[in-house]
């Protein structure tokens, strides 16, 4: 029988390349994500590695469209092996002039939907005595960067959320590690350029250069490849079963400061 992930936010970015390496390895996938063509990247996905799959569009805003994915998926599979909290959102302002509305996006997309998901999927993979659960936080999990309240604090929280699913799964056959990368090119870093610019009166060059590449020792955005395979190895190796409870940097040496 085929293992099952679910992953959410994986019609982009990091989720989709990490989607792309469970269908390698013919992993069942519950794909998520708000990408207008989400549906088709999924079904192109499915199809290039021949796997079964689900699309669903539901919104990390709301808690009850989170448990009808979980519950969708393990109608549809049976069980859900791996859980991949990724869904992000990220917003940059100074704290005077930050939206109470954005804060509370980004706790609730970033933090309480993997909050949600996990405990929505718990019982199963109790029941299983198996699960994988993989957070993608940040280095922003483990430092600071101004103008970035909400995103840390959620980053920082769902690094501690970790921790204590790794304690309260140790006996039950679930771990849960999170992953912290620095800068990835994903759109979610796309789209912080603008805001940089102005904040900073900078140029979008200045801006790669003197802020999102600033503190990586190698001064390279970081592949998606290495988070992916990074989850993957967390994920899916038998040699990595009795790794739980880390935060582990996948940030080009930024945190080694
Ligand atoms: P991305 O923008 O490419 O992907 C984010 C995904 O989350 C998309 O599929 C999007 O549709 C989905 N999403 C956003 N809001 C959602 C919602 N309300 N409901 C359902 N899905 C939603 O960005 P990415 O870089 O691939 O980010 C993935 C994760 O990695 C995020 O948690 C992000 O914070 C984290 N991260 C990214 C970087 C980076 O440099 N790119 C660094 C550290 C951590």
């Amino acid at each position: 029988m085929a293992k099952t992930v679910l992953i959410t936010g994986s019609t982009s970015g990091i989720g989709l390349a990490t989607a792309k390496l469970f269908a390698a390895e013919g992993y069942n996938i519950g794909f998520n994500g708000l990408e207008p063509n989400g549906a088709e990247i999924a079904a192109e996905v499915a199809a290039e590695y021949k796997v079964d799959y689900l699309f669903s569009s539901a919104n990390m805003l709301h808690s009850e469209e989170i448990k009808t994915l979980v519950q969708s998926t393990l109608v549809k599979f049976g069980k859900i092996d791996v859980l991949i909290n990724n869904a992000g959102i990220q917003f940059v302002s100074p704290v005077e002039d930050f939206p109470e509305e954005k804060w509370n996006d980004i706790i609730n997309i970033n933090l309480t939907a993997a909050f949600i998901a996990t405990k929505a999927v718990w019982p199963s993979m109790k029941a299983n005595k198996f699960g994988r659960i993989l957070n993608v936080a940040s280095a922003h999990g483990l430092i600071a960067s101004p103008f970035k309240s909400a995103y840390v604090a959620a980053k920082h929280g769902i690094v501690g959320f970790t921790k204590v699913m790794a304690l309260e799964g140790g006996l039950l056959g679930i771990t849960c590690n999170a992953v912290c990368p620095g800068y990835v090119f994903t759109p979610i870093v796309e789209k912080q350029i603008g805001a940089q610019m102005e904040l900073n009166n900078m140029t979008r060059q200045e801006v790669i250069e003197k802020i999102f590449l600033k503190e990586h020792a190698v001064k390279e955005f970081i592949p998606v490849e290495t988070i992916a395979s990074t989850i993957l190895y967390l994920c899916d190796s038998p040699a990595s079963a009795t790794i739980t409870g880390i935060a582990m940097p996948l940030d080009a040496g930024w945190t080694a400061h």
